[in-house]
């Protein structure tokens, strides 16, 4: 859940005196104590709240970091959750959204960085075994020069005049008064007067970063993932975008893939299919031996079980399967023919038990011309 705004805890304005500060602690814990409300845990809650913002509100120092970071600024174990550092900070900010023209305090616009994209293409075996790459990202990242601010050094942006910081301004329409973005200031809230050389007032540079990215064994095209964190730099310190990794995967010589199976070609000799032998089959874990049974038609398939890829999101292996394609020798010699032309002449004398499928085609052809 979102931390409160210290301001909103104690019900005091933004430039709220210490005396006001003190005044609205003193109140919220005369109601709130222990003491007075034995037993009730939202009590307890709200006391130790108003507890912590009169702590921060009335120490100079931390309400300085408070009011330019939110909880961020004055929490460790709000910052350290989240990556950066900045884990709190849309927490902080989107508690203020809602009233930002209530308490006529002034309001930093901070947006997060956007989400980018980078296409990886792997082989089909670091898909399916799992790999380690780096990768290099073009990025915007905060500009070291000004420190995100966007002004010249020595300079600091000033709060926009026209929207007073709001980045939003009210306009009357007839009965309706409605929010539009600071023309003035584009709803920054800000105004540079000497912009940043470096970064010409943006506060963010390009530059490029070599990062690693660990893909899980059994990726598929089309998977994603996610460098949390890693995408474009936030504005005005803003968090960061994250980073997806879309996998794409090399056409592989030997294999298809389908989800988890993997098909092959098997191609045999005419002789093997006919007379049956051990053929030599790769898979991605090294060779394996199937036995090709006499009489192998093209078209047969063979299923090696669990020679497929482990899905990311699997529990088993997918199989191998080998699709038998009967190869018509070429580039025969004479004694070949001889051999071949031989073993023809012998097997047509009983050619419905040699060719049952040519027999019962042909039966079939003459049964249609003989109607
Ligand atoms: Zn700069
Ligand atoms: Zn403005």
């Amino acid at each position: 859940m979102a931390k409160r705004d210290y301001y909103d805890v104690l019900g005091v304005n933004r430039d709220a005196l210490e005396q006001e500060i003190k005044k609205a602690y003193r109140k919220l814990a005369m109601k709130h104590h222990p003491d007075r409300n034995p037993d009730n845990p939202k009590a307890e809650e709200h006391f130790k709240e108003a507890k912590e913002a009169y702590e921060v509100l009335t120490d100079a120092h931390k309400r300085a970091a408070y009011d330019q970071y939110g909880h961020a600024g004055v929490d460790p174990s709000a910052a350290a959750g989240a990556g950066a550092g900045f884990g709190s900070f849309a927490d902080a900010f989107g508690d203020i959204f809602g009233d930002i023209f209530g308490t006529g305090r002034a309001r930093s616009n901070v947006y997060r960085g956007a989400d980018l994209r980078y296409n990886l293409e792997i082989g089909l075996e670091d898909a399916a075994r799992g790999t380690e790459t780096r990768i290099r990202i073009p990025a915007m990242e905060e500009c070291e020069t000004c420190g995100g601010s966007g002004a010249k050094a020595g300079t600091s942006p000033t709060t926009c005049p026209t929207c007073h910081g709001h980045g939003q301004v009210r306009m009357q329409q007839g009965f309706f008064s409605i929010q539009q973005t600071c023309p003035r200031c584009h709803g920054t809230g800000k105004i540079i007067a000497s912009p940043c050389a470096t970064c010409g007032g943006s506060g963010r540079v390009k530059r490029h970063k070599t990062l690693s990215v660990k893909i899980p064994a059994g990726v598929d095209e089309g998977d994603r993932i996610r460098l949390s964190g890693e995408g474009e730099a936030g504005v005005s310190g803003g968090p960061p975008g994250d980073l997806y990794v879309v996998i794409h995967i090399k056409p592989h010589p030997v294999f298809q893939r389908d989800h988890n199976d993997l098909h092959c070609e098997m191609p045999i000799s005419f002789t093997t299919a006919a007379l049956g032998g051990d053929i030599e089959i790769p898979t991605l874990d090294g060779y394996a031996r199937i036995n090709v049974p006499p009489e192998t038609q093209s078209g047969k398939v063979f299923r090696l079980r669990g020679k497929g890829i482990r899905g990311v999101r699997s529990s088993t292996h997918g199989d191998l399967l080998c699709h038998v394609v009967v190869e018509t020798p070429v580039n025969l010699t004479a004694r070949q023919k001889e051999l071949l032309q031989e073993l023809e002449t012998i097997s047509r004398k009983d050619a419905g038990r040699h060719n049952p499928r040519a027999k019962s085609w042909m039966d079939k052809v003459k049964e249609f011309f003989a109607d």
